[in-house]
């Protein structure tokens, strides 16, 4: 399209090969549209001239219009500075500067009207401002600018070189200003018209040189519809297609397995929510098209047994399933109760790790070319490559993230005919994420928890109460309980990190000594033979007392657990501290996540701490997450495979948008399916030019 647009950076006037450099490393700018679509963080309000006579010690910032009347150096070494008593009709301010004393005065003279901008302070009985914006009347006046100044965000090496906001702010006037500059619409008139939005070139042009507020926001509205309803309609799109071009395997009957399964080894009821979610399941299994699902349910409300009655459904056809765990703990623990489960069933289940050894895996990769071996249980390994199934149906991914389109999508190529898919989270995911992570699954939701569950109680403790916490954990203990105490794990840090867990671990040995205490530890840098070890020797209630790192963070389910101890709270993420404190809670009894942290805690870590101590609902402390530390950071989201370098929506702050942007997207495919129509030819260009690269149905269908 405009070819303008696609110019290198550095072929702007006024920018030059150093500053290109800057602005590609600091910016990620490197050509004319990169700047267009850099926008601003905030608008600085320059509608309102004030008077000396208004001012007030409340104003953050003022601008004022008068004269210089008098420079005068004041002070000596460190205090030393330069102030200038600035006039208007109404009164005098004072201006001041702690630095480049020699260029204010170079720059400023008493002669001629200025423009000051800044905020003021009271100091001993006069208004200063320190350090004040200064321009000329007349030069502001010649500027292309407006009265709402947009501020842009640029680095300590950018200002060296005059790329402060300013200089940035400059830049795009140079480019708005090229004669040949076209931004070509990017929406269809049946969207723009119908939901009266500002034009492309408008939006661009007003987000960067607003005339009032409402142009912000209209400028702003439009952007954020059009960024979020793109990838609505890509995943839709892709949807679509996926149904309509891809069978799926009809898992037609409810046989055998599953019947006496249910009727003979089910050690309790299903919960409502359970039943409900195995209806949805079954009735994509029987469709004839592949089923593409995501099952949300908080820790604890019984994902598992979904999955291994999916699994059986899928053996009762014919097909084998396998069970993708994230880690090797949480892969055995899986296999050991599904064992448990299915003893006595027609069924056979397999585990495969890393660490399977080499006979144990020829065993297995026969089982699974003969048929004979019905549920592979296991982690990565079981999409390898070299992984061969004689008749893969279902694939179950348990608490993985960072399966996003791109990865799913890599589960096609394991068979001709794609298995069904079923990917399983307890981490929450906030509904606008979700619908952009996600956009392209069903989604079925656990929103009910087995009876006879009682809430966590939740408290947060520092150092000073650790003797306190102590005497707390040893009556659990006597009460017969089960404790986890667990250490941070950070990659960067994982060494220092180490050395908590070992630090901790001795000071636990000496406040719980035995033989009068067992104490288990997990860890990531154990051998899996060990760790196995370790976890069984908790399980069977030998040690009541675990400490590990995030290891056990998903999914380790031990009913007797009744207190969970986390270390340096202050240190995880909301979503990791929820997952934990899911470990406990699961039996009858009374269960409690004690966080420990340090006495000096940032805002934002209280205010952590603070909603894990108030609320135990998984959704509402996702909702909190996203509010508090933007999409970018939330668990997997990096690695999704999606577009998440969101420029201008915010999906925390963006639910209403998002929503009538996937309407718009389903209203308009629903009409359309190809986009075939002439009316919509611009979608199509558009989301070649988004999506082409990353990944597209046209590889799929
Ligand atoms: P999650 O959803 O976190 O994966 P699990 O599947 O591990 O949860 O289930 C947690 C515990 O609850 C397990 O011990 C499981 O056997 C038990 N459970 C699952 N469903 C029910 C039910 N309907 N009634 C009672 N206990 C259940
Ligand atoms: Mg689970």
């Amino acid at each position: 399209m405009s070819e303008l647009l696609d110019n290198e950076i550095k072929f702007l006037p006024g920018v030059g090969p150093k500053r290109a450099e800057l602005l590609e490393s600091e910016a990620g700018i490197s050509t004319f549209r990169d700047l267009i679509y850099y926008f601003p963080y905030k608008y600085v309000d320059k509608t309102r001239f004030y008077t000396v006579s208004e001012l007030d010690t409340d104003m953050q910032h003022v601008q004022l219009r008068g004269k210089i009347r008098r420079f005068s150096a004041e002070g000596g070494g460190k205090g030393k500075r330069l102030t200038a008593d600035f006039y208007d009709s109404t009164g005098m301010v004072r201006l001041v500067w702690f630095k480049g004393h020699k260029w204010v005065l170079n720059t400023y003279k008493t002669d001629r009207e200025y423009i000051i901008f800044g905020r003021p302070t009271l100091f001993s009985g006069a208004f200063n401002i320190v350090h004040p914006e200064i321009e000329e009347v007349e030069k502001k006046a010649a500027r292309v600018s407006s009265a709402l100044e947009a501020q842009y965000s640029t680095t300590e090496k950018m200002k060296d070189h005059f790329l402060n906001s300013k200089g940035v702010s400059k830049l795009l006037a140079t480019v708005f200003s090229q004669p040949t500059l076209r931004l070509a619409e990017t929406l269809p008139v049946s969207i723009t018209g119908s939901m009266k939005l500002m034009s492309l070139a408008d939006a661009l042009f007003r987000i960067h040189f607003p005339d009032s507020n409402s142009d912000i926001e209209n400028a702003r509205f439009r952007l954020k519809f059009e960024e979020l309803f793109y990838i609505q309609l890509n995943l839709l799109r892709y949807k679509d297609s996926r149904t309509k071009n891809t069978r799926g395997f009809l898992f037609s009957v409810v046989g055998e397995r599953l019947n006496t399964f249910y009727a003979t080894r089910l050690p309790f009821a299903l919960t409502g929510a359970q039943k409900r979610v195995i209806r949805e399941i079954r009735a994509d299994l029987g469709s004839g098209h592949q089923m593409n699902r995501l099952l949300q349910g908080d820790v604890g409300s019984g994902k598992t047994m979904v999955a291994l009655m999916s699994m059986l459904i899928g053996a009762d056809n014919g097909y084998q399933s396998c069970l993708m765990a994230p880690t090797e703990v949480l892969a055995i623990q899986h296999f050991n109760s599904i064992g448990r489960f299915i003893e006595g069933i027609d069924a056979e289940a397999a585990l495969l790790t890393g660490s399977t050894k080499k006979s144990e895996r020829a065993r297995i990769e026969k089982g699974l070319l003969d048929g004979s071996i019905d549920i592979l249980i296991g982690t990565h390994a079981l999409i390898e490559e070299n992984v061969r199934y004689s008749n893969l149906g279902l694939v179950i991914i348990d608490e993985q993230h960072r399966f996003g389109v791109a990865q799913r999508a890599k589960l096609w190529q394991k068979s001709e005919c794609p298995p069904h898919v079923l990917v399983m989270t307890a981490t929450p995911i906030p509904r606008t994420l979700a619908m952009t992570l996600y956009g392209d699954l069903d989604v079925s939701v656990i929103d009910e928890m087995p009876p006879g569950r009682k809430p966590i109680k939740t408290m947060s403790f520092t150092d000073a109460d650790r003797e306190k916490v102590f005497g707390f954990l040893r009556r659990q203990i006597e009460d017969g309980r089960q404790i986890y105490v667990v250490y941070p794990l950070i990659k960067e840090s994982e060494t220092l990190d180490y050395k908590d867990l070992e630090d901790g671990l001795e000071s636990m040995a000496r406040a719980f000594p035995p033989p009068q205490y067992c104490i288990s530890v997990v860890h990531g840098r154990m051998t899996s033979k060990d760790k196995d070890i370790s976890m069984n020797l908790f399980r069977r209630g030998q040690a009541q007392i675990m400490v590990a790192t995030t290891v056990i963070e998903v999914g380790v389910d031990i009913s007797n657990a009744s207190v969970m101890v986390i270390e340096s709270a202050e240190r995880f993420g909301l979503s990791q501290l929820h997952q934990l404190r899911g470990r406990v809670g699961r039996g009858a009894d009374q269960s409690y996540c004690i966080l420990m942290t340090s006495h000096k805690r940032s805002t934002e870590a209280s205010e952590r701490i603070n909603t894990m101590i108030a609320t135990n609902d998984g959704f509402e402390i996702a909702e909190a997450d996203l509010r508090m530390r933007g999409p970018g950071d939330l668990e997997g989201t990096q690695q999704s495979g999606m577009a998440f370098d969101l420029k201008i929506a915010d999906l925390g702050r963006d639910g209403q948008i998002l929503n009538l942007a996937r309407s718009r997207a389903t209203e308009i495919l629903a009409d359309d399916p190809e986009l075939a129509g002439s009316g919509n030819h611009l979608l199509k260009v558009n989301l070649r030019r988004l999506f082409g690269k990353k990944y597209s149905w046209s590889d799929i269908s």
